[in-house]
């Protein structure tokens, strides 16, 4: 079970105060009234949009900086051909990463899913569709996405905990809707703005110019076509990486990082996987 620290967020606080205080506020002036709850209504739409703050339910944005660390996160994949290009660069550099995958890519190409775990990345939930507007619909819509894209993972076998909501954009129903499917939110608090790898120029060096210990990366599993055919993507997680370990920043799994478990690999793994990698399940690897 996910423990979640608490379960009253600021925005219920805040509500819990402002909105008798909007309503007392009224008997003195009208507009005082309309003020405070302008103030409140712009408040929680604010912090939509800067989930780090928490002010609308407990979420992860960065890790523990003690160990000297940082992880990488790839979103919206998998993809073809940018997670075997991916994963087979982090492969050189022994490193391993965590995947917020989508549930209709995961269900397109559970054969990458099954090649990152044999590889010893860690899958996150990313929601089914990743609709960019995911946060302007309700809680059972978002109930659903979050459960659909679950029960695929579930069906590859990997049970996530974590979730990311698409766009980094927050909403305040949630808090909730993870709370009922013990699961909890993570985002990041470094990136490159590569708007899905549509701009991956310079990437690393945007990263690099000011990431510190306890960071989580953001970088994307996205073949925008251009970024592949020059072989941008790669070249520049590749020249990320180099830099990191040369500036003695290790690289380390998200759940390592942040203390808590990403995922769980099920006890009854789909019956094709330990055939198509024999290697990974003689080793009990996944
Ligand atoms: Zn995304």
């Amino acid at each position: 079970m996910i423990k979640q620290p608490w379960k009253i967020t600021p925005a219920h606080l805040a509500g819990f105060f402002l909105l008798p205080a909007s309503l007392a506020a009224y008997f003195v002036h009208p507009l005082f009234a309309i003020a405070l709850l302008m103030f409140y209504i712009v408040l929680c739409v604010a912090a939509c949009f800067f989930p780090q703050t928490g002010f609308l339910g407990y979420m992860i944005s960065r890790g523990r900086t003690d160990i000297n660390a940082v992880s990488l996160t790839f979103d919206d994949g998998p993809s073809v051909p940018t997670t075997r290009q991916i994963i087979d660069l982090l492969d050189r550099f022994g490193v391993k990463a965590t995947f917020f995958v989508s549930g209709l890519n995961a269900l397109r190409h559970p054969e990458l899913i099954s090649e990152m775990l044999c590889r010893g990345h860690h899958i996150g939930n990313h929601s089914y569709s990743h609709n960019p507007f995911l946060m302007l619909k309700s809680a059972r819509t978002l109930r659903r996405e979050i459960s659909e894209a679950q029960k695929v993972l579930r069906g590859q076998g990997v049970e996530t905990k974590a979730f990311r909501p698409p766009v980094g954009i927050v909403n305040p129903k949630l808090h909730g809707v993870l709370n009922e499917l013990d699961m909890y939110c993570v985002t990041f608090n470094r990136r490159a703005r590569d708007a899905g790898n549509r701009r991956v120029r310079n990437l690393a060096e945007k990263i690099l110019k000011s990431v510190k210990a306890g960071d989580i990366i953001l970088l994307h599993d996205v073949p925008e076509s251009r970024a592949v055919e020059q072989g941008m993507i790669v070249g520049e997680v590749e020249k990320l990486i180099t830099r990191l370990q040369a500036a003695d920043l290790k690289i380390v799994l998200l759940a390592d990082l942040i203390e808590r478990p990403v995922m769980k690999v099920h006890d009854a793994l789909p019956p094709d996987i330990p055939r198509k990698f024999p290697d990974c399940a003689e080793q009990n690897k996944f």
